[in-house]
C-alpha cells in the first residue's frame, strides 16, 4: 500500500489517475493543486469521502508549502501533473507556462530531493518521481508514417511544449545528477469524462447541443492520436509502480483522427443519442464552422507505444469509437458538472467567475 503525492490531482488527467488509484487500488492518494481554473474539485466528488484520499490546495512553485506536505505526508512516489496545459493559452500569455511548468517542476524536484535524500535505504530505492509529459514536445510529423518513439529528438513548437520540453530535461537531469529516482512519460491527446470545455472535443459536444458554431482550425486536417483518459491513468499507475527507473515510455492510443473527422464522429454520435436538435438546427455538421489556424499549429502527432506494451503489458482497452461513444454519453448525462463549469460555480469564488 503505498501513498502517492499526485500534483495536479484536480485537474482533467490527475483526476483519472485520483479515481483510478483510489477506486482500483489500496493506495492512498494526497492530492497537491494550486486550483487554477483547470483544476476542479468536483471532479474528484465520488472519491472524496474516502478516507485513503486527502488534498492540499498547494502551488508546486511554493518551496515551504511543499516541505510541509513532503514532511506531514511521507509520500512513497509522486505522480507530477501539474502543469498549464492549454496551447492556445501558452501563445496569448507564455508567462504562466514557464512559472508553473518550469519553475514549478524545478521547485518540486528539489523539495522532492530535500525530502528523499535523508530516506532510508529501502525507501530511497523506491521511491519515483513519475514526470507527465506531452508527445508536443517531439514538434510534429509531417509524413502520414512516422512515428514518435522514445528516442525522437526534441523540437517543440509552441511555449506550452517548449516549456514542458524543458521540464522533461530537468527532471532527467535531476536522475543523472542527483540520483533521484525519476522517469518520464509522453502522451498523446487526451479525451473523455471531466474534460474541460476549452480543448476541442468537449466544445464541440457542448457547442453542438447548445446550437452554437463547432469552430475547426484551417482545414481540420490535423491529425492527433486519441488516448482514452482511463486507459492513460492505468498506463500511468503501471507505469509507477512497475517502469524502469531512468527510462521513458510513449503512452498513446493508436487512434490517429483528422480534427475534421473527430468532429464528424461527435456530429454522427450526436444525430444518434440525442436527436432533439437545438432550435434551427437541422444536422449537427451544419454547425461546423472553419476559423483562421493557430499559429504554429503542429500537423500530425502519433505515437508509437509499443515499448510500454512490449514491456509493461500495457495497451489501450478503448478504440475511438468506443472511447469517443462513452465521452460524448458522459457529457450527455452529466450535464450539471460542465453547467457548473461554464457558469464559473464550480470554482466558487476563488476565480471570480460566478455572480
Ligand atoms: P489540466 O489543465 O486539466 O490540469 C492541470 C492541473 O494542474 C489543474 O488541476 C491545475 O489547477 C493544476 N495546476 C496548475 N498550475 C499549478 C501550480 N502552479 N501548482 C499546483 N497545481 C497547479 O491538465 P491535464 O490535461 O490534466 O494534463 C495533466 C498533465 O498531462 C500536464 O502535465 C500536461 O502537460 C500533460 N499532458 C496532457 C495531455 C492532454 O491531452 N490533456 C496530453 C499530454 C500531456
Amino acid at each position: 500500500m503505498k501513498r502517492i503525492l499526485v500534483t495536479g490531482g484536480a485537474g482533467f488527467i490527475g483526476s483519472a489517475v485520483v479515481r483510478h488509484i483510489i477506486e482500483a487500488t489500496q493506495d492512498s492518494v494526497m492530492v497537491v493543486d494550486k486550483l487554477t481554473y483547470a483544476g476542479n474539485l468536483e471532479s474528484l466528488a465520488v472519491i472524496a469521502d474516502n478516507e485513503r484520499y486527502s488534498f492540499e490546495q498547494v502551488d508546486i512553485c511554493d518551496r515551504a508549502a511543499l516541505d510541509r506536505v513532503f514532511a506531514q505526508y511521507r509520500p512513497d512516489v509522486i505522480m507530477h501533473l501539474a502543469a498549464e496545459s492549454h496551447v492556445d493559452r501558452s501563445i496569448d500569455g507564455p508567462a504562466a507556462f514557464i512559472e508553473t511548468n518550469v519553475v514549478g517542476t524545478y521547485t518540486l524536484l528539489e523539495a522532492a530531493r530535500r525530502y528523499w535524500q535523508p530516506l532510508d535505504a529501502e525507501k530511497k530505492q523506491n521511491f519515483r518521481f513519475h514526470h507527465i509529459s506531452t508527445d508536443e514536445v517531439y514538434g510534429d510529423l509531417h509524413g502520414t508514417d512516422d512515428l514518435f518513439t522514445e528516442t525522437t529528438p526534441y523540437s517543440p513548437s509552441s511555449p506550452y511544449s517548449a516549456s514542458k520540453a524543458s521540464s522533461d530535461h530537468l527532471v532527467r537531469a535531476w536522475l543523472r545528477t542527483y540520483g533521484l529516482p525519476t522517469i518520464v512519460t509522453n502522451c498523446s491527446n487526451n479525451y473523455g469524462p471531466y474534460h474541460f470545455p476549452e480543448k476541442l472535443i468537449p466544445l464541440v459536444i457542448l457547442n453542438a447541443v447548445a446550437g452554437k458554431p463547432l469552430p475547426v482550425y484551417g482545414d481540420g486536417a490535423q491529425v492527433r492520436d486519441w488516448l482514452y483518459v482511463e486507459d492513460h491513468a492505468r498506463a500511468l499507475y503501471q507505469v509507477v509502480t512497475e517502469g524502469v527507473v531512468g527510462e521513458t515510455y510513449n503512452i498513446g492510443g493508436h487512434n490517429e483522427r483528422k480534427n475534421i473527422e473527430v468532429v464528424h464522429s461527435i456530429c454522427d454520435l450526436l444525430e444518434e443519442l440525442a436527436p432533439n436538435k437545438p432550435q434551427g438546427v437541422t444536422k449537427y455538421r451544419d454547425l461546423i464552422t472553419y476559423v483562421k489556424d493557430r499559429p504554429g499549429h503542429d500537423m500530425r502527432y502519433a505515437i508509437d507505444a509499443g515499448k510500454i506494451d512490449r514491456e509493461l503489458g500495457w495497451r489501450p482497452q478503448e478504440t475511438f469509437e468506443s472511447g469517443i461513444r462513452k465521452t460524448v454519453s458522459w457529457y450527455l448525462n452529466n450535464e450539471t458538472w460542465w453547467r457548473r463549469v461554464q457558469d464559473g460555480s464550480y470554482a466558487g469564488e476563488r476565480l471570480g467567475l460566478s455572480d
